[in-house]
C-alpha cells in the first residue's frame, strides 16, 4: 500500500471511531451518523483510495466537479454522491438524475429546477434546505424564519422530496463554538416529524454536531489533507 493508501485509509478509521464514540457518549446508535468524505479539489484516484478503505459516501460542491469524477469513478457503481455546494439552476442536469441528496437548498427557483429535471428523468431527488443559523450577511442558507415558506413550495412541486436541513456555523476557534449552531438547527428540524436527515459538522466539528443530533457529517480535510485553492 503506497502512503497516500495509508494516509487516507488511518484518516478514515480515526473519524469514524470518533464519530461512533461521540454517538455513544450522546447515547445514539453509530450507525445513525454517516459520514460523507468532501473531496473536493482532490484527484478521482483519492476517491478510489478512500473507496478501497470502505468509504461510499462522497461529497463535491461543484456541479461539474461532480460529474466528471462520477464519469471517471463510474466503474464504482454503490459510490453515493452528495451536493454540498450551492446550486445554479442550470446546473441541475448534472445532478440528477445520480445525485443521492442535495445538501443546500435555499431558494425557490433552485427548487424548482432540481423539480423539474427530476419529473424529466423519471426519479424523486431528495434534498435538505441549508439554514442561515449564524445570522451572517454573507452567508448562504435561509433565515430560520423563512425556512416554512420554502417548505410549502418544495412541498408542491413533485419529483422533490425535503427531507431535512443543512447548515454551515460561522468558523470558530474552537469546535464548542459551533454548538449553538447545530442546536438551533436540531431545534427546527424537530418541528418537522417527516425529516430524517440533520447535515451538521465538518472536520473541525463533528464530534459536537454528532452529539447535537446530526445524521451526516460532512469531513474534507481531515480526511484529505490540506485543500490548496478552492474552486471548479
Ligand atoms: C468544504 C466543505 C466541507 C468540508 O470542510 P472541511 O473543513 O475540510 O472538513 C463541508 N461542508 C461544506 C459545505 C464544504 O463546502
Amino acid at each position: 500500500m503506497n502512503e497516500r493508501a495509508s494516509s487516507i485509509r488511518a484518516n478514515l478509521d480515526a473519524i469514524r471511531a470518533r464519530i461512533d464514540a461521540a454517538a455513544r457518549a450522546a447515547g445514539r446508535p453509530a450507525s445513525d451518523v454517516t459520514l460523507v468524505a468532501v473531496s473536493k479539489t482532490f484527484p478521482s484516484s483519492d476517491i478510489r483510495l478512500a473507496y478501497a478503505a470502505g468509504q461510499r459516501d462522497f461529497g463535491e460542491n461543484y456541479a461539474q466537479e461532480l460529474a466528471r469524477k462520477r464519469a471517471e469513478l463510474a466503474d464504482l457503481p454503490d459510490l453515493r454522491w452528495h451536493f454540498i455546494g450551492a446550486l445554479q439552476s442550470n446546473k441541475a442536469k448534472l445532478l440528477v438524475p445520480g445525485v443521492q441528496l442535495v445538501h443546500a437548498i435555499d431558494r425557490e427557483s433552485v427548487a424548482s429546477a432540481l423539480s423539474r429535471r427530476a419529473l424529466a428523468a423519471g426519479v424523486t431527488v431528495e434534498a435538505l434546505i441549508e439554514v442561515n443559523v449564524g445570522g451572517e450577511a454573507s452567508k448562504a442558507g435561509l433565515a430560520p424564519d423563512e425556512v416554512e415558506a420554502l417548505l410549502e413550495i418544495a412541498r408542491s412541486l413533485e419529483g422533490l422530496r425535503v427531507v431535512g436541513l443543512m447548515c454551515i456555523p460561522p468558523p470558530g476557534g474552537v469546535p464548542e463554538d459551533s454548538r449553538p449552531a447545530f442546536a438551533t438547527l436540531a431545534r427546527i428540524a424537530a418541528r418537522h416529524p417527516d425529516f430524517t436527515q440533520l447535515s451538521m459538522g465538518m472536520s473541525g466539528d463533528f464530534e459536537v454536531a454528532v452529539t447535537e443530533g446530526a445524521t451526516l457529517v460532512r469531513v474534507g480535510s481531515a480526511i484529505f489533507g490540506d485543500r490548496r485553492a478552492e474552486g471548479p
